[in-house]
């Protein structure tokens, strides 16, 4: 399915007031904590000065909504021993369902079952999304480092310690290794993209225009000898001097050509 993205950047928020440029070198995926699938809700809440944290987009059920600019500097990862993800990755929140509430950083009254529909919509753009990103700043998903939750880059010592999204997907049963595989595939089928019909088409609107093409004029001779003698007479696409011949077109010609030297007409 495609991804339905928009803009709606966050230009009253500090962070965006800023301005600051990053050459992406990753992704960080983020789950916002709250039960709250609503984007416009955080919109609202952060497009506005003494926010104090800013992502480049927000993964909804059924849209993505970007944020930032994707190679502005983000503050969404805050900093562990070696520095900062906010210098290098691109970030996005992932919308929690309704219904739970958080207690010491778990997810209490979560609904699993309910959620599951849900939750694979959010899974499915958040794989788009990635893999559009990965192939705009060609990154590879599969390399140690790139994609990271935001607990995965604490662990690397470039994010603060939060959990996000471990204490939510693997309830659904995915890890950060099957959502990077999930993202290497989504790039993969991206590349095949064109269908056995459109490439028909394609082909045959290749050999039409071929076939519209002016004869050289080193075939003139040969041309006008083939067309006295009654070997081509074309169709109506005329000659097709420039088209490919079939099989069954070459035997037609031979056929003439020996009905023609043994002085049929
Ligand atoms: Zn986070």
């Amino acid at each position: 399915m495609e991804l339905k993205l928009s803009q709606e950047f966050l230009t009253e928020n500090d962070c965006y007031q800023a301005g600051r440029k990053i050459v992406p070198k990753g992704i960080m995926v983020h789950s916002t904590g709250v039960a709250q699938p609503d984007p416009q809700v955080f919109i609202r809440r952060w497009n506005k000065p003494g926010v104090e944290v800013c992502v480049h987009a927000f993964v909804a059920r059924d849209e993505v909504i970007q944020t930032l600019p994707w190679n502005w500097r983000g503050w969404h990862a805050g900093s562990g021993k070696n520095g900062s993800a906010n210098n290098t990755h691109i970030s996005f929140e992932c919308c929690e369902p309704a219904g739970h509430t958080y207690q010491n950083g778990k997810m209490v009254g979560y609904d699993v079952e309910k959620n599951e529909a849900y939750f694979q919509d959010i899974y499915r753009n958040a794989v788009e999304l990635s893999a559009m990103l990965c192939r705009q700043y060609r990154l590879d998903p599969m390399e140690p480092g790139v994609i990271l939750d935001h607990a995965g880059g604490h662990a690397l010592g470039i994010a603060s310690n939060h959990s996000d999204v471990g204490q939510w997907w693997p309830l659904h049963g995915k890890t950060m290794d099957d959502f990077r595989r999930a993202v290497r595939d989504a790039m993969r089928g991206g590349e095949e993209t064109v269908t056995q019909e459109q490439f028909d088409a394609m082909m045959a609107d290749y050999l039409a225009r071929r076939g519209r093409e002016k004869p050289s004029d080193w075939s003139e001779n040969a041309r006008r000898w083939a067309e006295e003698a009654g070997l081509v007479s074309g169709d109506s696409a005329g000659m097709r001097y420039r088209d490919f011949a079939t099989r069954e077109e070459t035997i037609q010609f031979l056929y003439r050509y020996q009905q023609v030297t043994e002085g049929k007409p």
